[in-house]
């Protein structure tokens, strides 16, 4: 379908473990859709499956994007389509300047058919875009010619994403948003950001383990993520009955999910957790 991000029976396993047990969802252009779960459910792992990440294998299911198999292009190329993940964990490249990856990036999206090598974005109009965008998000100009990530703050990263985001304009978003450290003012530059940029011509798939973000960002359905399923959709009061319950009553009401959970080792201190 077009206009749509559709997950359909998506299984994934990572170093041989399944992980994801078939997850169905679709995103439409212009709606905001919010997982939801608890720590180490695979909200992560459904991020980096979507956007193709080598290291974590679909065995079955598929994901489409307007009409285009995703299963079947490179990251890079899902990116060329329209698709965006902003990272939980962002890492830094020194040497690499935001202002000249981003103006790298922005030339291959704009350009689908660009060529390493080939010429970039005009300097003039990209200077003028950047200090645009970083002004929306508040950003010192100066900021541009740091090294990508490199000993940037848990906010200044989060900042950096939502500029990727603003500057690539990606028709899907993915926000793989880290769960602690967020700090109240990170959390409105992320859902400022978000809600600046939203509009029929973008869907954003949230997820977040607290539900203080989406008093910012307002969905317009929210999801459960348990032990790699979705075991709960609904609207924006699922958020809240997770925020004044927690997500006992969800290993109470699916506790044969659950038993997967004790056979899998969990790996509490792997940067992907959480
Ligand atoms: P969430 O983002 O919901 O906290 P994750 O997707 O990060 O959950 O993790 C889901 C499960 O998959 C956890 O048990 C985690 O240990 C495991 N997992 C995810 N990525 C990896 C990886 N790269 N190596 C080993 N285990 C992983
Ligand atoms: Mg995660």
């Amino acid at each position: 379908m077009d206009n749509e991000l559709s997950i359909e029976n998506l299984h994934v396993s990572v170093q041989g473990q399944p992980i994801l047990n078939g997850i169905n969802l679709n995103l439409k252009q212009g709606t905001v859709h919010a997982i939801m779960g608890p720590n180490g459910s695979g909200k992560s792992t459904l991020a980096y499956a979507i956007m193709g990440h080598p290291g974590y294998e679909v065995t079955q299911g598929k994901v489409w994007m307007d009409g285009t198999d995703l299963l079947e292009l490179e990251p890079h190329e899902r990116s060329r389509a329209g698709l965006f993940l902003a990272f939980q964990y962002p890492t830094a490249i020194p040497g690499v300047t935001l202002a000249n990856f981003l103006r790298h990036s922005v030339s291959n999206i704009r350009n689908p058919v660009r060529k390493e090598g080939e010429e970039l974005i005009s300097m003039r109009e990209f200077r003028k875009e950047l200090r645009e965008e970083m002004k929306a998000l508040d950003m010192d100009p100066g900021f541009a010619r740091r090294y990508l990530n490199d000993g940037f703050s848990g906010g200044e990263k989060k900042r950096a994403e939502i500029l990727q985001l603003s500057m690539l304009r990606p028709r899907f978003a993915v926000l793989d948003e880290t769960d602690s450290g967020l700090d109240i003012d990170a959390l409105r530059i992320v859902s400022d950001g978000v809600n600046r940029l939203m509009g029929p011509e973008m869907g954003v798939l949230v997820i977040t383990h607290y539900q203080r973000l989406l008093d910012h960002i307002k969905p317009d359905f929210v999801h459960i993520m348990f032990e790699g399923r979705i075991v709960e959709s609904g609207n924006s009061e699922l958020a809240l009955k997770l925020e004044e319950k927690g997500y006992d009553w969800i290993r109470e009401k699916y506790p044969e999910f659950e038993k997967n959970a004790s056979q899998k080792p969990v790996e509490q201190s792997s940067p992907v957790t959480g």
